[in-house]
Formats: C-alpha cells, structure tokens, sequence
C-alpha cells in the first residue's frame, strides 16, 4: 500500500475508484501485507518451530480466516461465535485454543465435543466447571491454564492483561494448586501453560521478564508441560516512526528458554499478522471551520473504528490523492456520531482538504471491524479484499432496511 506519483494505490488498485464504486466507509485490505506478515513471523520464529494461532478477536471476516487457514495458521477464540466461525472457515479443530475468563457451560460443551487442542482455563471454578461437564461426557479433556505472570507489559493501560489487578489468569499459588488438582482428575489432562501480557508490547523486556516469571514456576512445580502457550501481543508500527517489537529477540529469548525445558510453544498473535493490512477510506461530508482549528467531519466514525475513543489510540490519516498544499489550521478528524470521543486525530501539519475529498484511517486491519457496532443505527461498513488487481468483496455493507 503505497503512493504512485499523487495517488494511492493497494495493491494495483488505486484507492479513490474503490471509494467510489465501493462507497464509504470502506475497509480495504491488502493479501499480500497478509500473506507477507505471515511468513516474516514464520520466519522470525523458525527456529522456535510454534503453532500459531490467530487471535479471532482481532479480525472475525470468515474469508480473510479463510485466508489465514490457507496460510497456516490455527485459531485463538474467545466464544462459541468465534470458535464457530473458526471452523466454518475450515480451521481443523487440532490447531484451535480457546482463551477467556467466563467460558459458559454451553461453550464449554461445544468445544469439548469438537475436541479442539486446549480449552486454556482462568479460574478454579472453571477447571472444575471443565471437569464436570467432561465427566458427564466420560471424556478426559485437554486442558490449559493461564498464569497470571503480575509482569507490566508497558503497553495502554486499556489494553494491558497480565498484572494482578487485571481480572485475567490465575496467581503462582493457585496455579501451583491446579496442577496438583489436575494431575488427580480422571475427566481433565493438564497439557499447557498459557499466559498473555497484554496488547502492543513494542519493547522485548516485559517479554523476558515474562520468560523469568514462566521458569521460576514450572521449576517450582516439576511439572512437564506439553505446551506453553504465550499468548500474542506483539505490537505494530502505528507511528510510523519505524519501531518495531524485535522478534527475532523475541525469538532468541524463547530459544533459551526451551534450553532448559523442552515444550512446544503457541503463539496467539492478532495484531501483527492483520493490523497493517488494513485500511479505513473514509470520506469528507463538511469541514467545519473554528477560530484556531477545522473539523474535518468524517462519514466514518466510532462506530467503524472505535479505537481511538476507546484506547485513545491513534492512527495516521493520509490523503488518497496528495497535493502539495499546506493548510496552517489544526485538523480535528471527527465523526458525526453525538459523542464527543467520537474523533479519530488532531492533524497540525496536514494538506489543504476540501469537502467530498477522500482520506485512509491506516493499519485497522486488528480491532477496526471487530469492534464495529451499529452504534446511531449506522449499518456496518463494507469490507473489500485486493489481492493484485483482483477485488473481492469480503463483507457487505449492512442494508439499512434489516437494521431498522
Ligand atoms: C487479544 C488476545 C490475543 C491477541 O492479542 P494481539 O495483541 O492482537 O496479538 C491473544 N491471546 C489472548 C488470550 C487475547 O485475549
């Protein structure tokens, strides 16, 4: 995705005729960033030889999952909609781990009668709630439980997981407990270990203090765990300023690990394999002019891409067609929903726009769609898949009609 002269272009396809035939907001992703980040994390992680599960969460389309199978990769859900839609897309329930605090008894159920890999547990109650409904089906059920390593992951406070005072995982003690627990159970075989810190972690160190935490405990409880599972988090190149999570450190810091306990390790990446593949075209419906700034009112909006109102995260906004003017006003890029967070950045520097003018919202391909919601009963939006000159569309925009 990139500028040819003035225009851009995904792929081989310039962005401002998809805007058009296409209408807006549209999110356009790029198969080949896909299928790039893909095998770059394969890479950086061969030696490591992991499963890598996809976290379902971060994308749900049924087609770009279709599209990650094709590529190699299992699935991380979250519920029984994920964990269905994973396997419509023909995911093989073999590479599947399901994560999450309050599992209920119907999704375990469903998943135990499609014996995907690990149900990864966080609480005492749910082991046993595990247990339970396994023994009902005389099954033995496989089994992980996540720690709760108390490690910063120096990340937004919003999207941090993985110190006490998140609700996730279990402490050293109670997790010492369940493996005692479990290695007396009949109806439940503790296979894995699971953690997962947090979201964007663009620094190696809480990484390895998370490797610190893990040895310490699987020392201390002389148990052999089949896999560690360590959880995704892995964070992207928002900025644009060229600072990336070094994996191949990553990488080297798991090598060592696996020196002194040989297991098979998970990753549930989501963000790092679709977050830059994505992009939001929006388009400009006014531009309201203030005494010091403009806002620069927007078709797309919280609804689309709730992040920024959420998090407070931000995403660069780039022309789909570059002048080279130079306005001296402060861009506000909002949208039209009635709540003020309902704004996506604050722009000094920005070219001169003019109403009708098309923009891109960059890297939504991870929680752009899959936090969508029809917030002001704004149908969700379209989602197109460019693959060469190739265009597909993935998702249709919600018709007002079922809607309403
Ligand atoms: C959200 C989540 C992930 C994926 O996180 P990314 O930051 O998108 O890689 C992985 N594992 C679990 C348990 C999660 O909740």
């Amino acid at each position: 995705m990139r500028y040819k002269k003035e225009n851009f272009f995904i792929e081989k396809v310039k962005a401002s005729i998809l805007a058009k035939k296409y209408s807006t907001p549209l999110y356009c992703y790029s198969y080949r960033k896909l299928n790039e980040n893909i095998n770059s994390f394969k890479r950086s992680f061969k030696s490591v030889n992991p499963l890598i599960c996809f976290s379902v969460k971060s994308n749900a389309n049924k087609l770009l999952l279709n599209e990650i199978r094709k590529l190699g990769l299992g699935a991380d859900v979250v519920s029984i909609g994920e964990l269905v839609r994973a396997l419509k897309a023909g995911i093989k329930p073999n590479k599947i781990v399901f994560s999450g605090v309050g599992k209920t008894s119907k999704e375990i159920n469903y998943a135990i009668q499609k014996k995907i890999l690990l149900i990864n547990a966080e609480s005492k109650s749910e082991v046993l709630e595990i247990e339970r409904l396994a023994k009902i089906k005389k099954r033995k059920v496989n089994i992980g439980i996540r720690l709760n390593p108390n490690t910063d992951a120096k990340t937004l406070s919003q999207i941090s997981t993985g110190k006490k005072e998140n609700k996730f995982g279990v402490s050293e003690k109670a997790f010492l407990d369940l493996i005692i627990y479990s290695k007396k159970s009949n109806f439940i075989n503790l296979k894995c270990l699971s953690v997962h810190i947090g979201s964007q972690i663009l620094n190696n160190k809480p990484y390895e203090k998370m490797l610190k935490v893990l040895e310490k405990i699987i020392h201390k409880s002389k148990f052999n765990f089949e896999y560690i599972d360590l959880g995704g988090g892995m964070g992207i190149d928002y900025d644009n300023n060229k600072k990336y999570l070094n994996l191949q450190k990553y990488s080297h810091q798991i090598n060592e690990f696996l020196k002194k306990y040989k297991t098979k390790i998970i990753f549930e990446p989501g963000r790092a394999i679709i977050g830059n593949t994505g992009i939001l075209i929006s388009q400009i419906i006014y531009i309201k002019e203030g005494d010091n700034k403009n806002f620069i009112i927007l078709d797309a909006a919280m609804n689309d891409l709730m992040r920024p109102a959420l998090y407070n995260a931000k995403h660069r906004i780039i022309p789909l067609k570059k002048t080279n003017t130079k306005s001296n006003k402060i861009y506000e890029f909002v949208g039209p929903i009635c709540e003020s967070t309902d704004k996506f950045l604050t722009q000094k520097k920005f070219q001169k726009l003019k109403e009708k003018d098309f923009v891109a919202i960059c890297d939504v391909g991870a929680y752009g769609m899959s936090l969508s919601s029809n917030y002001n009963l704004r149908p969700k939006a379209t989602e197109i898949l460019i693959k060469n000159s190739k265009i597909q569309i993935i998702y249709k925009r919600q018709n007002l009609k079922d809607l309403i």
